[in-house]
């Protein structure tokens, strides 16, 4: 099937001279990988011939599956309109306006206004640009420390890696130094032997501690994904935001919501921060906004701060050439007006997201597998080598390593963070398709048992 002649060729050309991110260089250069080519629905083909069943909705992003093609139309009718203008020096351009709006209409109330970027990076560097703007017109220059958690992912342009927590990439760039990290609240990992409610809520309070510690007086805000996704959906216990929220209400702090994955319905609501009964005052997005057809990515900007910005002080010393692209934005408009017309966040998280949650949960008897965790179209499936002591089934991570590979040899795209199998199909997966992606993965399973039994 569609196996291009040249694909040795290719696959020789992409070693010798394509960079790849989060990729061992040394070794892609050696062996080369796969080189995706065409696809449809919520499947991916590649030039071996190969077709896989995408359990990651690319990395996080086309919600809609592959085949959308209202939001292709609209790119291609809006380059041929026009193709780029910026929204610098007091222009604007209309499609631009008309997501502005759409999305203060899908968003919290809280959120009039939103200031465009291309990716969840720029925007998570844009949320330090406005938190200290919004300080320093308030008259408080003072407040500028930011808190953020272990093993967070925000991003990898410098900001966005030191809001981040993870270690690997700390090890490899200078954070910058008013960023401050507290712990995940990742039950499995750190509970022991205390409930996950008990845990929650002493996870939750060493943001209290780290306020006491760098001065409510500094502290600016405290930024996180609703669920930690790269870090391994690590779904917090049902306490955790709520105190959370107690403690940014009582001490004067920014609560900044990274719905970079967690948005446009994969909690099953729209927004992870309703999911939780968050109240952010900031929220990043990007990804699924235009069903990850076009580079485009944001922050909604809550009354709060937006109140401060728009009462004048000057110019606010921040933009990106691409900021409200017209093509990007013809297709987040695009992709709105399909999640509204077709009810889809509604329809995957009462049908098709229960079903994934029961399903997955038919492994938590099997022999390699510790803990089954999701919430809506998100999911991990923890292997272990023994469940009551939550050992890991080998060093490094290799046995989640061996799974991945498993499910991918085995037509299931699925990532590996840690010890963790993770997955977040697309929305519109149907019931049955999800019993598809369930039977590779228990192969995949079962293969890992059998390797490591
Ligand atoms: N924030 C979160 C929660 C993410 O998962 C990601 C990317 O995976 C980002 C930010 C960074 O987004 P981008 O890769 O578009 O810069």
């Amino acid at each position: 099937m569609n196996k291009p002649a040249d694909t040795a060729a290719l696959k020789q050309l992409d070693r010798a001279h394509h960079l790849h991110p989060f990729t061992d260089l040394h070794a892609y250069a050696e062996q080369g990988g796969r080189i995706v080519n065409r696809a449809e629905h919520i499947y991916i083909h590649d030039t071996d011939g190969n077709t896989m069943l995408d359990g990651m909705s690319g990395l996080w992003c086309c919600n809609l599956g592959y085949s959308q093609k209202q939001i292709v139309e609209a790119v291609y009718r809006q380059l041929q309109e026009l193709p780029y203008y910026n929204n610098f020096f007091k222009c604007s351009n209309q499609p631009a306006v008309e997501l502005a709006t759409m999305l203060s209409e899908v968003t919290p109330g809280q959120f009039k206004h939103v200031f465009f970027t291309n990716s969840g990076s720029e925007a998570n560097d844009t949320n330090i640009r406005l938190v200290h703007r919004y300080y320093d017109l308030l008259g408080k220059p003072e407040k500028k420390l930011i808190i953020s958690r272990k093993n967070a992912y925000h991003g990898s342009t410098i900001a966005a890696g030191s809001l981040g927590g993870m270690a690997p990439m700390h090890k490899q760039v200078i954070g910058l130094d008013y960023i401050h990290h507290i712990n995940q609240p990742h039950w499995f990992e750190n509970g022991g032997d205390m409930s996950p409610e008990d845990y929650g809520v002493q996870v939750a309070r060493e943001l209290e501690a780290k306020i006491d510690e760098l001065g409510e007086d500094k502290v600016a805000a405290f930024i996180a994904e609703p669920v930690q996704g790269a870090g391994g959906v690590i779904i917090p216990p049902s306490t955790y935001w709520p105190e959370v929220q107690r403690i940014c209400d009582e001490r004067d702090i920014l609560l900044i919501a990274d719905e970079v994955i967690c948005g446009f319905g994969r909690t099953g609501k729209w927004w992870g921060s309703e999911t939780y009964g968050m109240k952010p005052h900031l929220m990043t997005f990007a990804k699924a906004v235009t069903n990850g057809y076009m580079p485009l990515g944001g922050v909604m900007v809550g009354d709060k701060v937006a109140d401060v910005l728009l009462a004048g002080g000057g110019e606010f010393a921040h933009g990106l050439t691409y900021s409200g692209h017209p093509a990007a934005c013809a297709a987040g408009i695009a992709t709105l007006n399909v999640l509204k017309e077709t009810n889809i966040i509604e329809t995957s998280a009462t049908e098709v997201a229960p079903h994934f949650q029961r399903r997955l949960r038919e492994f938590e008897s099997h022999p390699v597998v510790g803990q089954v965790r999701g919430q809506g179209m998100f999911a991990a499936v923890e292997l272990v080598k023994d469940k009551g002591s939550r050992e890991r089934l080998a060093p490094e991570s290799a046995g989640a390593v061996f799974c991945r590979d498993s499910a991918n040899k085995n037509g299931l795209m699925v990532r590996q963070t840690g010890d963790a199998m993770i997955m977040a199909p697309p929305l519109v997966c149907s019931t049955g398709e999800i019993d598809i992606l369930i039977e590779k993965l228990g192969i995949a399973l079962d293969e890992t048992a059998a390797h490591y039994g």
